[in-house]
């Protein structure tokens, strides 16, 4: 059966010292009460992977994600980091196509799609981030543009592949802003998502694809959004940031 993920998106936050002090007290908190239906995933900025891993070996319960990797295996590519690089860190998942890298680095859907290969290659999962900004969602464009972003990014992928990805819908109107896609609005989505996937990989592929929400997610709505039918976890910014909004939003299933 396929798990609900919580995954928490620290983006350029953090020092190591608090970085340790925060994970320090999830961890903690996970362990004196487990949340055995969830996956937890922390992902922290690259430079505090390796001792994160450290950190974690006593909680198998939560695991380490990267924020982003490069798309070729190694060589003179400065200031990048491989998923080679990212799986002997201790890493697992890797989020690839936030709408922030797409904006502020011109990451394309082409770049991406070799980024998800790459991460597969390595034994990383993909986190494949899409999501409409608010111009195309005020013109009721939002599942033209999401289906552009999934087919261009994933759909090169065989069915096996595929079957490796998750998915997380984030609203770019909805990330950081607090304002968070109402209820209705995210399972529309969610189930739009879902229902072009299968006509891709069919609907086994599709049913069992974890779909995850993300945008200005917190304690007081993640219940409402983690009941949803497409629903599958979230992609959490902000209220990662703070142990116990984390764990609260983690204990919302
Ligand atoms: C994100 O950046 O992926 C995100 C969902 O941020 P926030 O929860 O802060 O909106």
């Amino acid at each position: 059966m396929k798990k609900n993920i919580i995954a928490g998106n620290w983006k350029m936050n953090n020092s190591l010292d608090d970085g340790l002090k925060l994970v320090s007290e999830i961890a903690t908190m996970i362990k004196e009460d487990p949340v055995n239906e969830v996956e937890i995933i922390i992902v922290p900025p690259f430079i505090h992977l390796t001792v994160l891993d450290k950190l974690l070996q006593d909680y198998d319960q939560i695991c380490l994600g990267a924020q982003n990797c490069n798309e070729h295996d190694s060589g003179a590519y400065t200031g990048e980091v491989s998923t080679a690089m990212l799986k002997s860190s201790g890493v697992d998942y890797v989020i690839i196509g936030h709408s922030e890298r797409r904006a502020y680095f011109n990451e394309s859907d082409e770049l991406l799609a070799t980024k998800v290969n790459q991460a597969l290659s390595n034994g990383l999962t993909p986190i494949f981030c899409c999501g409409e900004p608010l111009s195309v969602r005020e013109s009721n464009g939002q599942e033209d543009f999401v289906f552009t972003q999934l087919t261009n990014g994933l759909f090169h992928l065989s069915e096996e592949s595929f079957g490796k990805v998750v998915i997380a819908y984030e609203p770019i109107w909805a990330i950081g802003t607090g304002v968070t896609a109402s209820a209705a609005q995210a399972q529309e989505m969610h189930k739009a998502i879902r229902n072009h996937l299968a006509s891709k990989y069919g609907q086994k592929a599709a049913k069992n694809c974890r779909i995850l929400y993300g945008g200005s997610c917190k304690p007081s709505n993640a219940k409402e959004l983690f009941a949803l039918d497409d629903v599958d976890g979230g992609l959490i910014g902000g209220a990662s940031l703070n142990p116990a909004d984390f764990v609260d939003i983690i204990r919302s299933f």
